[in-house]
């Protein structure tokens, strides 16, 4: 099988974005992944999987803790940013909570400490113990991957 029929396949399963941060030697890294779930109950667990070519792979091996930030529907170009298909370098302003660099105006940012991680064909599943969760009291729309194109929930 070829990996167009693979991607156009998986493309099929609608997701929301996050971006993945965490500072490594006094700067933030950012990447943006769609690879998201949650895991376990208790103890609380997330996973993201990360190809082994990303930068963000070795950084979060050696520092063992990571944010995962859910974009909302207007963050779109966060997530373009963070996937490194912007040609423009942006300033972004990070808040910190608990060491963590975390984007303020996600949906939802999830604190997590490395609980396993587990190398798999050309990435690595890490999972994450979560530590704490800092949420919008305001209902916000979020960012979706359908297809190999962003979109959003319609408007009933
Ligand atoms: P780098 O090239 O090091 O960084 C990516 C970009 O982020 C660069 O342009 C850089 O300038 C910018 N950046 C990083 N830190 C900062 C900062 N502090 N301030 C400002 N800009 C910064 N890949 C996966 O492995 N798993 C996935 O689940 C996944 N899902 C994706 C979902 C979508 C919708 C998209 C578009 C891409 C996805 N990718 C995924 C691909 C991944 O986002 C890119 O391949 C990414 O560029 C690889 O990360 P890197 O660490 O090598 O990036
Ligand atoms: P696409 O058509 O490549 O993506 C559709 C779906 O295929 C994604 O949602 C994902 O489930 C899967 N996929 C894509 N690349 C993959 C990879 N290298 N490993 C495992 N699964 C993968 O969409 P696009 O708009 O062309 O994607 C933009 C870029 O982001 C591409 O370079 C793509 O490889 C990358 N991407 C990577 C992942 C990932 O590593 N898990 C996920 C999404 C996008």
């Amino acid at each position: 099988m070829d990996d167009r029929t693979f991607r156009n396949a998986m493309g099929k399963f609608a997701t929301g974005v996050t971006v993945v941060t965490t500072e490594f030697q006094g700067e933030v890294k950012g990447m943006t992944a769609n690879a998201f779930m949650s895991v376990s109950l208790n103890p609380k667990l997330v996973v993201v999987s990360i190809g082994e070519k990303a930068r963000m792979n070795p950084i979060v091996k050696q520092t063992g803790k990571f944010a995962v930030n859910i974009l909302a529907r207007e963050q779109e170009d966060l997530s373009r940013l963070f996937a490194g298909q912007l040609k423009e370098e942006k300033k972004v302003d990070f808040q910190w909570v608990d060491g963590h660099p975390i984007l303020p105006d996600a949906l939802a940012n999830i604190l997590c400490n490395v609980h396993s991680s587990y190398v798999a064909g050309d990435h690595t599943l890490y999972f994450g113990e979560v530590t704490d969760i800092l949420m919008k009291d305001e209902a916000g729309d979020p960012l979706l991957f359908f297809e190999g194109k962003y979109r959003s929930i319609a408007k009933e």
